[in-house]
């Protein structure tokens, strides 16, 4: 593929002072390259050729630009694990180029695993296949189960040797998202370029991807923006609680403008449920624990506001800080509702989820299966949330307790049932599910993968050919160490 035929660019990153950014070319993959996947749906959804995928095998490895890709590494800093690093930026990943879909959606295009940028500091720019699959089969699951996050386009694997903890191969990952800035772009702004440059960043940010706010007088729009992030990002961890998602490295870095799920790492869902589960092994202090992703958001919306403060005067960060909280409470707790059948708040709803909560933590209870179990009582009985406990008196004291709620909702059960399955998923991206794929693939076989992702485009229906996606993990499967080297 040579030319760009009919794809539409639409630079809007590169419209910033340079700055913000380093030209880099990628540095192409080395060895035998295969396209291990490329995502027909998304293609399609961004208006390009779905025909012929193997010709976007040189654009994955670096090999070709097309016409109109002018690719640059974002300059950013941020906080990790509570530290200010202030030598952030893409090391290992490029915005290629910008484009827009038939729908008029622009998104941009990152190419993670290039090579080697100025923000490189000590590391080889490179990316393995074992992380490259995890992030594309993450961003799929997310989408699907209705949480906002980034997507994989496309996902090439080279013979490339690569060095991690063993020595593993080299693979590229393009990413697609309405943007690929991040709360530390402000970061980066605010205490390295000045004031003039946070506002440019603000403004160039609100006009492209908070479109609604950009007409209001200047006083209202900078208070609406820093508002409306703090809202996205505790709705999308709202989200991730009520699925049992960990995400493992929530640095600033990691944190996407517009409220995506962004920068998979070591991330599990939950299988037995754990409050206080750490799924990033270097995360020794437990800062990233599962329990911990609400408070850890409201700090990463600090950072953002003292970034913010010569734009926003101190009332109204504070004000946007407060809908951090009420955001992410109703969010969580409409989202429990449904997740529990309830469709008539009762004042004590709070207190029944904290129990459920307890109950699941202290008996080890697997989170999917107990939320689609219960969901599935109108027509299976109780049989599929009993089995999960040990002690079946447990499990019947609380559906007693579960039963007397629900007297007082007027839904029919067929109706509650039809709900709470579109809000309880019977398939999540469970780590050994991942491993299992990793496997193949690494032995050069793809076909494992594919089928995955095709569980995962649909969560929440019955698939009775793939039942055993649903299945607990086996020993080998549970609690796995994921190491954060990518
Ligand atoms: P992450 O933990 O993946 O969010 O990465 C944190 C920072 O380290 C980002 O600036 C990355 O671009 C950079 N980074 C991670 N891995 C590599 C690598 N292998 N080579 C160069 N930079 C990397
Ligand atoms: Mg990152």
């Amino acid at each position: 593929m040579t030319s760009s035929d009919g794809i539409k660019t639409r630079p809007r990153y590169l419209e910033l002072p340079d700055t913000f950014f380093s030209h880099v070319r990628p540095t192409p993959l080395r060895g035998d390259v295969r396209l291990v996947h490329f995502n027909g749906e998304l293609a399609r959804e961004m208006g390009l050729s779905v025909n012929t995928p193997e010709d976007w095998t040189d654009i994955g490895a670096g090999r070709a630009l097309l016409e109109g890709m002018n690719p640059v590494a974002m300059k950013y800093t941020g906080h990790q694990f509570g530290m200010y690093n202030p030598d952030l930026g893409d090391g290992r990943g490029l915005l290629l180029w910008e484009t827009e879909g038939p729908d008029g959606r622009i998104r941009d295009w990152h190419l993670k695993g290039a090579g080697q940028t100025p923000y490189s500091r000590f590391g080889d720019g490179r990316a393995v296949l074992r992380s490259t699959i995890r992030e594309y089969l993450c961003g799929e699951a997310m989408h699907h189960l209705g949480i906002p996050s980034t997507r994989g386009l496309l996902l090439v694997s080279a013979t490339e040797p690569v060095r991690r903890e063993t020595l593993e191969t080299a693979a590229a990952l393009v990413r697609v998202a309405d943007t690929h800035i991040r709360f530390g772009h402000f970061e980066y702004a605010a205490h390295h370029l000045g004031p003039e440059a946070v506002r440019t960043l603000a403004d160039h940010t609100i006009r492209h991807h908070f479109p609604g706010l950009a007409a209001l007088p200047e006083t209202e729009r900078y208070p609406a923006f820093f508002t409306e992030v703090v809202r996205r990002t505790a709705r999308t961890i709202a989200q991730w609680q009520g699925v049992g998602f960990c995400h493992g490295v929530m640095n600033s870095d990691n944190m996407s403008i517009i409220g995506d799920t962004f920068d998979y790492g070591p991330y599990a869902f939950l299988d037995e449920f754990d409050a206080r589960y750490i799924c990033n092994h270097t995360d020794q202090g437990g800062r990233y624990a599962y329990n911990r992703q609400p408070e850890i958001g409201f700090i990463n919306c600090q950072f953002l506001a003292h970034a913010l403060t010569s734009l926003l005067d101190e009332d109204d960060l504070r004000r946007g800080m407060r809908e951090y909280e009420t955001t992410y409470n109703d969010t969580f707790i409409n989202l429990m509702r449904r997740k529990l059948g309830l469709t008539e708040p009762d004042g004590n709803d709070m207190s029944l989820i904290m129990d459920t909560y307890s109950m699941l933590h202290e008996h080890g209870i697997d989170y999917t299966r107990f939320f689609r179990g219960l969901s599935t009582l109108p027509s299976q009985g109780p049989g599929p949330v009993r089995d999960l406990f040990v002690d079946r008196a447990v499990a019947d004291a609380w559906l007693e307790r579960y039963r007397s709620r629900i007297e007082s909702e007027t839904t029919s059960p067929e109706e509650r049932e039809a709900a709470m399955r579109q809000v309880n998923p019977k398939y999540i991206l469970r780590n050994y599910l991942a491993q299992n794929v990793i496997d193949a693939a690494q032995a050069g076989d793809d076909a494992p993968l594919a089928e995955l992702l095709e569980v995962l485009r649909h969560p929440y229906d019955e698939q009775p050919q793939f039942e055993h996606y649903a299945a607990l993990p086996p020993d080998w499967g549970r609690r796995m160490d994921i190491s954060c080297s990518s």
